[in-house]
């Protein structure tokens, strides 16, 4: 793990968290699976609704992480993503969206924005690149999911952009964590998903495989947005790597749950 991130642990579950955004205001993390009250076909600390959990067990979970973390689980909101680059920009009227309101409004969604304080976006992964955002100035935070269909479609800068458009923000004023994801080191691709990216980001394997390093791709499209290197901070934790410490859809196929990214001003 990269060491601008911390670990939090709460009995027996824990989150890592970027240094820097926590010091700048921001309840931030990326939960890990052990832990939590979800039993059965899906174990531990699961966040998703939809893997075939108890939706009862799904909720205690994120009422757990509310409490742990310090914020407040009916200020919090989810989207139902769907590997797109839509973005929504959320206000107190979103909350529990997703959460207590399963089946929202908020679909084919994949960014989350808001300006409004104790406002708790969430995004859920397994493997997937979970992107979190904040401009410590302006006050506003921002949560991406970046799968290779998202990061090919530039989510990552394009949720940039809309904190400039929309709040003014100055991207050099930007910090960004890439979270828990799978890594260069294993996600293997044929031919076809390797050349939706630029070749720097590609590996070349045997049998006409490729890896490709969505990690890079991310902070390399944040960065072209105005945001300094400096401030990007990749965790460094491939989800297949660490399967026993991460949900990973390629490790437990039907057996994942779902981890969650989560940032709030505080
Ligand atoms: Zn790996």
């Amino acid at each position: 793990m990269n060491k601008e991130f911390y670990e939090i642990k709460n009995a027996d579950r824990s989150c890592i968290a970027l240094k820097k955004m926590s010091d700048s205001g921001f309840i931030n993390g990326f939960t890990r699976r052990s832990g939590g009250v979800s039993r059965g076909k899906i174990e531990g600390f699961n966040f998703g609704f939809r893997v075939g959990d108890e939706p009862e067990n799904v909720l205690e979970n994120y009422k757990l992480l509310a409490e742990d973390m310090g914020f407040d689980i009916r200020r919090a909101v989810c989207a139902r993503q769907t590997h797109t680059d839509n973005i929504r920009i959320v206000t107190s009227a979103d909350c529990g969206k997703g959460i207590f309101q399963v089946d929202s409004d908020i679909r084919d969604t994949d960014g989350l924005i808001t300006a409004e304080r104790g406002v708790a976006l969430i995004i859920f992964t397994a493997d997937c690149v979970p992107l979190l955002l904040c401009d410590p100035v302006k006050k506003i935070a921002a949560a991406s999911h970046a799968g290779w269909r998202g990061t090919a479609q530039n989510i990552g800068g394009k949720t940039v952009r809309l904190m400039r458009e929309k709040f003014g923000c100055d991207p050099s004023d930007i910090i960004a964590a890439i979270g828990p994801s799978i890594g260069p080191c294993c996600f293997e691709v044929d031919r076809a998903t390797a050349e939706n990216f630029d070749e720097k980001y590609r590996i070349p394997k045997p049998n006409d495989k490729f890896h490709v390093d969505l990690w890079a791709a991310n902070r390399d499209m944040i960065a072209a947005e105005g945001v300094r290197v400096g401030n990007i901070f990749v965790s460094e934790e491939c989800t297949i790597c660490n399967s026993d410490k991460y949900y990973s859809y390629r490790t437990h196929k039907e057996h994942t749950g779902r981890q969650v990214a989560f940032i709030a001003i505080k």
